[in-house]
């Protein structure tokens, strides 16, 4: 069984992707062809932002938006302690400082009472001015932005959404990517929406935000593009990533996002009553990027895990720690935050396999076996 059966999806969208890939090739516009300009149109159209800014991949979308607004040395930067690296790393590669919260154990989003405390202990320390939220939308479903954004507002906050995992997600008909003052996803095979290989992308409303964004991805370019008026980077998405992206964001819209939300709906139905199960609030339509459950403890993880790998059943744990346990931020000030519940469920969260391509018959025997090996322990429990 696949994790992510990416090439299922690949033999179904073969004709439209040989195609579009074709004609790349016959049209030799590898860099910025008129398939990058089209995607950007799209996906802002899907998003509902002004702009959509594509580039190399979901880490330099990060920095690009750090960039933007001029975030550095000096400057704090809220960050989930659940995340992966990219969300706190580019903070860092910017020379700011990340400060970590705490999530909560139901969606696995940012805490925001464990924000607030943070941005509090920050001020009272009075060495970092704080500038910035990551907010990340984890595992496809969109942080609480009913309640980060009323923090944001009192302490003039940027939030920088990372739906690098969020796209496709939606509250209250809100489309991810549209939360943040600036937002991002990421292209990277195994996404909600992939590449072939490296992609990614920056949304926003704000005109003069979005025009930067557009120089500092091709080495800070002035309005002649010789002329270099600032530094930036070399990230741009290419043609033959943005006409892959074409056909799957199509596919996309069309059947997968609903797919793989009756799949995680159908695991939820089957596995409610032996572990702990995604929470989707009310008003809220998950992206899907992970099925994440909870097991009891480590150890039940581990033989859920052991017994599904020797029945060919891959699962992954995203994340085996967070990201103040990460070597490379060891010393980093914590201002007064424990991180219990990250903590704890590092050592309980198990992702399934999950893709709009996984079968019936497929699901029911991840279904079967977790249930095998975890109504033992419940009954225990009872
Ligand atoms: C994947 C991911 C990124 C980074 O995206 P890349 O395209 O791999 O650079 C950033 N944040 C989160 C939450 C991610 O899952």
């Amino acid at each position: 069984m696949q994790f992510r059966n990416l090439k299922k999806q690949y033999e179904i969208l073969k004709p439209e992707i040989d195609a579009a890939l074709l004609q790349v090739l016959k049209d030799s516009n590898y860099i910025s062809g008129r398939q990058v300009t089209e995607l950007e149109e799209e996906l802002a159209g899907y998003t509902g932002v002004r702009h959509c800014v594509t580039c190399a991949n979901g880490t330099d979308a990060l920095t690009l938006a750090l960039m933007t607004w001029g975030i550095g040395k000096g400057d704090a930067v809220f960050v989930p302690d659940f995340t992966f690296f990219s969300s706190a790393e580019t903070v860092a590669y910017a020379g700011a400082t990340p400060v970590f919260t705490d999530i909560l154990e139901d969606t696995f989003n940012m805490d925001p009472d464990s924000l607030e405390r943070a941005v509090r202990a920050v001020l009272a320390e009075g060495k970092l001015k704080p500038k910035a939220i990551v907010t990340v939308d984890l595992f496809g479903l969109q942080a609480d932005y009913e309640r980060i954004r009323p923090i944001a507002d009192r302490y003039g906050l940027y939030i920088l959404e990372d739906a690098a995992q969020g796209f496709g997600g939606s509250c209250h008909g809100k489309q991810a990517g549209s939360f943040g003052d600036i937002a991002i996803t990421s292209f990277f095979p195994a996404k909600p929406l992939g590449c072939y290989g490296d992609g990614g992308a920056v949304f926003t409303d704000h005109d003069e935000w979005a025009s930067l964004l557009r120089s500092l991805r091709i080495h800070g370019k002035g309005s002649d593009k010789y002329d270099n008026v600032r530094i930036g980077l070399n990230s741009r998405l290419d043609t033959l990533q943005a006409a892959v992206l074409q056909v799957k964001l199509k596919a996309f819209c069309e059947y997968e996002l609903r797919d793989t939300d009756q799949i995680a709906a159908r695991y939820t139905e089957g596995l409610r009553d032996c572990v702990k199960v995604p929470l989707i609030p009310e008003g809220y339509s998950s992206g899907w990027a992970q099925y994440s459950i909870l097991l009891k403890d480590e150890k039940e993880r581990e033989e859920v895990q052991s017994y599904l790998r020797e029945q060919d059943v891959p699962t992954m744990i995203y994340y085996q720690r967070g990201m103040h346990q990460q070597t490379a931020f060891r010393g980093l000030c914590l201002y007064g935050e424990d991180f219990t519940v990250t903590e704890d469920v590092c050592k309980r969260v198990l992702a399934l396999p999950l893709s709009p391509y996984l079968t019936e018959e497929e699901q029911q025997k991840v279904i079967r076996l977790i249930r095998e090996k975890t109504s033992g322990s419940k009954e225990a429990l009872a």
